[in-house]
């Protein structure tokens, strides 16, 4: 039996890096996948294509995470079309980075939308379906970032901080329901968008990390497929690290 089998999934932000890597593993663990995207339509229908061989299924949907509405409807597309959700993976997200001297207020708002206030919309929209069926698990994608501070990211810091809270209070409410609620911190994740970075500072990065690499889109993958699974019935509110003991 796979880890996911029978499982209703939605992952925001799946049309590529590490969302894109979730959609994947979660497929590979016999889960039924529904992800979001932007604007990447094309990298959308080949992830879809990709991944509905073999008796696996997958679908894309063009969904604004950062709207309330659109977060609402969307499960009620997935609760219509699939019956339930049982797992949720937050993990849409972007950066606006600049020092706090240089930040606009819309780079402030876009980023909060876009990676705190989505996980309180699609929460809230899954949250009946999940409360009907007594059963959920909630996955939401922070970053050590948010745990350690950084210079130039005061925006993206405070989103992926108030994740960390989002999700322990979340839990707390919840967990009577048999309804989990935890956060991955990724560390370095080398994705494309490293790729195109000046190696000699990307290798720099590397050395200074204990297991000596960035970590891949599929090691934050396999750790959320543990926190969407049973494998974690236990553990709930909490924050797994997948940084390579980057931060301690
Ligand atoms: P990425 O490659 O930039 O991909 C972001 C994904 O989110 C894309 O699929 C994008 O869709 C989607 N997206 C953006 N805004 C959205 C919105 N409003 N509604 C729905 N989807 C939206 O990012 P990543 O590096 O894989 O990061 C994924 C998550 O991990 C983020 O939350 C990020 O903060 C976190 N994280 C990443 C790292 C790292 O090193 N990469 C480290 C720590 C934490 P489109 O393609 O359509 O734009």
């Amino acid at each position: 039996m796979k880890l996911l089998e029978n499982k209703i999934v939605i992952v925001t932000g799946a049309s590529r890096g590490i969302g894109k890597s979730i959609a994947e593993e979660c497929v590979n663990q016999g889960a039924t996948v529904i992800f979001t995207y932007l604007s990447s339509k094309e990298k959308a229908e080949a992830l879809e294509a990709e991944l509905s061989v073999n008796g696996g299924f997958a679908k894309g949907y063009k969904s604004d995470a950062s709207k309330f509405d659109e977060a609402q409807e969307l499960v009620d597309n997935v609760v219509s079309e699939f019956g339930t959700v049982d797992v949720l993976i937050n993990n849409a997200g972007i950066t606006r980075d600049t020092l706090l001297m240089r930040m606009s207020e819309e780079q402030w708002d876009e980023v909060i939308n876009t990676n705190l206030k989505s996980a309180f919309n699609l929460t809230k929209a899954v949250q009946r379906p999940m409360l009907k069926a007594r059963s959920g698990s909630i996955v939401n994608m922070s970053s050590v970032v948010g745990v350690k501070g950084n210079a130039g990211q005061a925006n993206y810091a405070a989103s992926k901080a108030g994740l960390i809270g989002f999700t322990k209070s979340v839990a707390a409410e919840l967990g009577s329901r048999n309804i989990r609620c935890n956060a991955i911190a990724p560390g370095f994740i080398e994705t494309e968008m490293t790729d195109a970075l000046d190696q000699k500072v990307v290798q720099e990065w590397r050395n200074g990390i204990p297991l000596k690499r960035g970590g891949s889109p599929k090691d934050v993958a396999n750790a959320t497929v543990f926190l969407a699974s049973e494998m974690s019935a236990y553990v709930t509110g909490q924050t797994i690290h997948v940084c390579g003991g980057m931060l301690m």
